[in-house]
């Protein structure tokens, strides 16, 4: 990935601003009033939120994914001078907007054509939406070379790698180690795995997250994602990215070099601080996260990841060894198998089986271009629809 300088961006967009992500990213904005202001807010639905963050932050643009509330949101925000625009169209436009910094923070792959439209602008992007990576691999990071664009890594563990990796001597690098908490359920037996509920499978030991990446850490589908996300980050192939189970979520993740030193970035568990390494870059802000006090802590335990009871990694390592449209087809799957599982309607372990039947029924195809993706992760949410409906209890 290039990594190029550039000036401490000012002029943020956040695409995905109702989230998680976004408003932890609002919260750090907040604390520097005199060094950023916001050009754009997007969300998918929540109109109150929205409406409560562009009222404070006065930004020039909200849009709303969903059309039927575009007069709710126009209504609410009509003595303001914002501009207010509705649907998918929508979004793009804001990721299109005069931005320096666009935080891509949608969840899944509806974040992959905002996001692009971010990154063919050529401007620092701050990546948190790991799908549209795992989605689009090389395309997407095809259009980032094309537009110049900087990736900044979001996610905790590539943008502890992003700070300890030598990019001028990648040849030094003999491995990434992805640091996972192993999630709710890592001491839990595979009975006791069937039986578990979304609101069990939702309560992260470490982490307070959206709802679809709290479930991806209860499957380790997350760690799945995320291998394949730092393939792509790095361009390191998948057999040099290790997985190692670290309970504590003290060590966000390592690199090894040929000499045999490991660097690591260590931090307390708050996303706080990946955000503000971004919207700093290539500086650092003061961040009110939790200083690291590891005399309290005490310990920290490493153990490997159980494949037996967590096959989603498996499955991951697995299509991006085979590349093409696998990496598509295993996001758009399990995007629906999160999706049925939060509704209730299969079992916590049935999400691995619907994307392990959907990557075994579906050709392996090459995507030429960015339509295919789309084509591709179309067709992929349709068979696992009708997989999941086999499932179904
Ligand atoms: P979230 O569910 O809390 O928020 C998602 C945001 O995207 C919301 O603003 C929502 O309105 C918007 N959105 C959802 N569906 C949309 C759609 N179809 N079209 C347009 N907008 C839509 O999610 P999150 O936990 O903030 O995660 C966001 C992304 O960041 C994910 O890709 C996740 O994997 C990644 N990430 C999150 C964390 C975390 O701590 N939450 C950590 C690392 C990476
Ligand atoms: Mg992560």
């Amino acid at each position: 990935m290039a990594v190029t300088a550039a000036t401490p961006p000012r002029s943020v967009t956040i695409l995905g601003s109702t989230g998680s992500v976004g408003t932890q990213t609002i919260d750090l904005i907040e604390r520097y009033p005199q060094d950023y202001k916001i050009e754009a807010l997007t969300a998918a639905s929540r109109v109150d939120l929205l409406v409560e963050q562009a009222r404070r932050l006065k930004p020039r643009f909200v849009a709303i994914a969903d059309p039927g509330k575009h007069n709710e949101l126009k209504a609410a925000l009509a003595d303001l001078p914002i501009e207010v625009a509705a649907g998918p169209q929508s979004l793009i436009e804001a990721a299109e907007r005069p931005a320096d910094f666009v935080m891509a923070s949608i969840v899944g792959a509806a974040g992959l054509a905002p996001t692009l439209a971010a990154v063919r602008r050529g401007i620092a992007v701050g990546l948190a939406n790991k799908e549209c990576l795992v989605c689009a691999g090389e395309l997407f990071n095809a259009e980032v070379r094309k537009h110049g664009a900087t990736l900044l890594p979001v996610d905790s563990e590539h943008n502890a790698i992003f700070q300890v990796f030598d990019f001028k001597r990648t040849e030094t690098i003999e491995k990434l180690i992805l640091t996972a908490s192993g999630g709710p359920f890592r001491t839990k037996t595979l009975a006791e795995m069937k039986a578990a509920t979304p609101a069990q499978a939702v309560a992260h030991p470490n982490w307070s997250m959206g709802a679809k990446i709290s479930v991806d850490s209860a499957t380790m589908m997350n760690k799945g994602l995320e291998l394949i996300e730092a393939h792509h980050l790095f361009d390191i192939p998948e057999n040099r990215i290790d997985i190692l189970v670290h309970p504590q979520s003290i060590i966000h993740s390592m690199v090894s070099y040929v000499d045999s030193s490991v660097l690591a970035q260590l931090g307390t568990p708050d996303m706080r601080t990946p955000i503000a390494y971004s919207l700093a870059w290539p500086t650092r802000i003061t961040t009110p996260t939790l200083r690291l006090d590891l005399a309290q802590i005490g310990k920290l335990t490493f153990e490997a990841p159980d494949i037996e009871r967590f096959p989603s990694l498996n499955l991951a390592r697995e299509a991006l060894r085979k590349g093409g449209s696998a990496p598509t087809v295993l996001n758009a799957a399990n995007e629906i198998g999160v999706s049925k599982f939060l509704e209730g309607s299969i079992g916590f372990l049935d999400i691995a089986g619907v994307v392990a039947e959907t990557l075994a029924q579906l050709p392996l195809k090459s995507p030429a271009n960015l339509d295919d993706v789309v084509n591709i992760d179309q067709e992929a949410r349709k068979r696992a629809e009708t997989i999941a409906a086999r499932f179904s209890r």
